[in-house]
């Protein structure tokens, strides 16, 4: 049966001295394709086949066996963030991310966070803030949404002093005990980096502390409670 899907993708495989098997990741979840003799110069499925290629793909799909690629178009070259070496190094974690979210949850909306943070990405908005607003909306996702209606341990909105990691949220006047101080600037741009939606935005007016004191808070947080790790997060951190 001939299919049409969309994807990126987010991993090759070779196979034999000319094949590989690419694996798409579609809003279907990842769909391995056999790319036949894409590895030769002159294939027409070569360009379609390397990681990273966003593109729509044709391909006699067989459920139960792998399907194979029939012929394939770029839908987005991704020219800025191919020109750049730490945007790249975005788009695989990202990529990377999405990849690991989707295979507890074959939701379309991750699948259209994705793509729609890359596009921005792609479209020069800040690549560590479209991240990070990837990554906060991920948690529903992965069962461990913030507390950022009221404090993570009493629950009371009032006299919210900071927001910690560990709490999982807000923390108010009361419960705190020696945590570090989130101001309420850093507080609400995180909350608007949850709630807002990706296509909506236009422009991005925010101050280097904040978007770095709300990286370093994601960071902390992925790491202790979504039980995620890649690689690519890593290299990240060490590099910028
Ligand atoms: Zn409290």
């Amino acid at each position: 049966m001939l299919k049409t899907i969309e994807g990126v993708v987010v991993s090759t495989t070779p196979f034999s001295e000319n094949s590989k098997i690419i694996n798409i990741l579609t809003k279907d979840g990842i769909i391995s394709v056999m790319s036949k003799g894409s590895k030769k110069v002159n294939s027409p499925l070569r360009i379609i086949s390397n990681k990273l290629t966003y593109g729509e793909y044709t391909i006699y799909y067989n459920k139960d066996k792998l399907s194979t690629l029939k012929e394939g178009s770029v839908i987005n070259e991704f020219k800025h963030i191919h020109s750049e070496l730490s945007l790249i190094s975005y788009f695989t974690y990202i990529t990377e991310l999405s990849s690991q979210v989707m295979k507890e949850n074959t939701f379309e909306e991750i699948y259209n966070l994705y793509i729609k943070t890359i596009l921005k990405i792609e479209n020069g908005f800040n690549p560590i803030v479209m991240m990070n607003i990837l990554e906060i909306k991920l948690l529903d996702y992965l069962g461990v949404t913030l507390s950022l209606n009221g404090c993570a341990k009493c629950g009371s909105d009032k006299d919210i002093i900071t927001i910690d990691p560990d709490a999982g949220g807000y923390l108010c006047k009361n419960c705190y005990t020696n945590e570090v101080i989130y101001d309420e600037k850093v507080r609400k741009m995180l909350r608007m980096y949850y709630l807002v939606d990706i296509d909506s935005i236009k422009e991005l007016k925010i101050t280097d502390y904040v978007i770095d004191a709300i990286n370093h808070f994601m960071t902390v947080y992925y790491d202790r409670y979504t039980g995620i790790y890649t690689h690519s997060k890593k290299f990240l951190n060490e590099k910028y």
